[in-house]
């Protein structure tokens, strides 16, 4: 075995321990560049991925090199390298994509400068527009765990080195956790860094918005300019791009230009690129060129660490074993969470009293998953998915055995016996009177698919956190 099949034979291997962003991101350009009796040394493209590889997956890559060569390598390291990567060595699943062909800006540009949130001292006391950074929003405030580390680490070294090696940057999951805190901390630090910077913080519904008013006004060139002039961009729930064609032929070359320039673009959304329905192909594979990092829900012990941090913050002191008692209850979000600390704290200042458990636990009932489940029928849960997958609630009742259909069919099927806990017979009904057969069928074929396919349980995840939270 060569050290080119060997790196893609321990490649192999670790890429079934880790979510595609996050193989992608810190193993593509990845390659052996050295390897003697004992030790073996790993080309990285970048510092910021050496420092990572060193301390996640130093083991797991020796452990793997030991297991492929029979067990002599003892010493690992890591070291900033770059070298032309046969393409069959690249990690990405599936198909290559095509290079981007970028356009040329179509004719130089002024910036208004009114657009743009210009210091320091603006960003912190203006709250009011989407277009600007609310200072409130800043790394210090951002409690790291498990599940958001990846997105942490990248929007900390795109505030580092802004127009550099994670361009453009993609953060998505869920709501509620913590993009849209991630991309104004990414502004707030470059602007902390650097006043003069413009950057432009927008939603991506704004976007859209203004695109439409300067077609209707024919003030296209104010657009262009407002967009195209800036240093950073991030566009915040992306995913809104989806389906509106004009307004991403636009965005197409306002992604370029900026790229082109090396400027930072930040993008939040609630699913990969590839997920937006009616999103070009053109624009989710530039989408995903860069670095994709997940945010997924916290676990127990970053729910009370966050609720720590926003007690801090609001000087509010509660016992520890209340927080515990938070942390397990409410479990969802981090919007959730914070939403039943705040009314926790506004019973009991209203009341003038300390919050105990026993004061504490009937204002959490609302929060109880149990509870949040019992509210959701079947029409729901089909409206839900419908819209998730951006299929008419008809196709989705009809007859068509198209894939299209029939997996989010199958989807629906599986909610309902898996959150609803309804009867086979009963779950046929509700689809378009399917037979029970059909329906235990779409619940074992789902259960399976589950175990292996990690975009299906990102897409379930979503699925129920919006059902339980809207
Ligand atoms: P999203 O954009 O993903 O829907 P937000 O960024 O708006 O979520 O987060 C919702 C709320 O939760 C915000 O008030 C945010 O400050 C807070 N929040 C989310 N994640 C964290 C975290 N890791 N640490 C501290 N606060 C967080
Ligand atoms: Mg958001």
């Amino acid at each position: 075995m060569n050290t080119i099949e060997l790196w893609q034979a321990v490649l192999g291997e670790l890429e079934l321990s880790l979510s595609k962003a996050n193989f992608t991101t810190w193993f593509k350009s990845t390659f052996i560049s050295e390897i003697s009796e004992h030790s073996l040394t790993v080309g990285v493209p970048n510092m910021f991925t050496l420092t990572w590889l060193e301390k996640k997956h130093a083991k797991e890559i020796i452990k793997s090199v030991q297991e492929h060569t029979g067990g002599n390598i003892k010493h690992i390291t890591f070291r900033v390298e770059t070298r032309q990567i046969p393409a069959q060595m690249v990690p990405v699943a599936g198909k290559p994509e095509p290079q981007p062909v970028y356009h040329a800006p179509e004719q130089p540009v002024q910036s208004p400068k009114d657009f743009f949130t210009e210091q320091p001292s603006d960003v912190q006391e203006n709250r009011t527009g989407e277009f600007s950074l609310n200072g409130k929003y800043c790394f210090e405030t951002f409690i790291v765990g498990k599940q958001n580390e990846l997105a942490h680490a990248a929007a900390q070294a795109v505030s580092n080195q802004p127009g550099g090696v994670y361009n453009p940057l993609y953060i998505y999951g869920g709501v509620g956790l913590g993009k849209t805190h991630l991309l104004q901390a990414i502004g707030n630090e470059l602007l902390r860094k650097n006043p003069n910077l413009r950057i432009l913080y927008i939603t991506c519904e704004r976007f859209t918005n203004d695109y439409v008013s300067a077609l209707r006004t024919g003030k296209m060139n104010d657009f262009k300019n407002r967009y195209r002039m800036v240093d950073t961009l991030l566009i915040d729930d992306i995913q809104f791009l989806g389906g509106k064609e004009s307004t991403q032929e636009e965005f197409f070359h306002t992604f370029n230009q900026l790229f082109q320039n090396n400027k930072q673009l930040v993008f939040s959304s609630d699913r990969p690129p590839k997920a937006i329905p009616s999103l070009e192909a053109r624009l989710s594979s530039r989408l995903e060129q860069g670095m994709m990092a997940d945010v997924g829900s916290p676990d127990f012990e970053t729910r009370v660490a966050i609720l720590e941090s926003k007690c801090r913050e609001k000087v509010y002191q509660i016992e520890h074993d209340i927080l515990n008692h938070i942390a397990s209850v409410v479990q969802t979000n981090v919007r959730e969470l914070e939403g039943a600390l705040n009314k926790v704290i506004a019973f009991h200042q209203f009341k003038n009293i300390r919050p105990t458990l026993d004061t504490v636990k009937p204002i959490l009932t609302s929060f109880q998953p149990s509870s949040l489940k019992k509210n959701v029928t079947p029409k729901q849960l089909i409206h839900t998915v419908s819209i998730y997958f951006d299929i008419r609630i008809e196709d989705l009742l009809g007859k068509s055995r198209e894939k299209k259909l029939a997996f989010p069919r199958q989807i629906i099927m599986y909610l309902m016996r898996e959150e609803m806990k309804s009867s086979y017979p009963s779950i046929g009904n509700e689809l378009g009177g399917r037979d029970h057969t059909t329906a235990m069928h779409a619940y074992e074929k789902i259960s399976e698919c589950l175990t292996a396919d990690e975009k299906l349980q990102h897409d379930l995840e979503l699925i129920k956190q919006r059902l339980y939270t809207s």
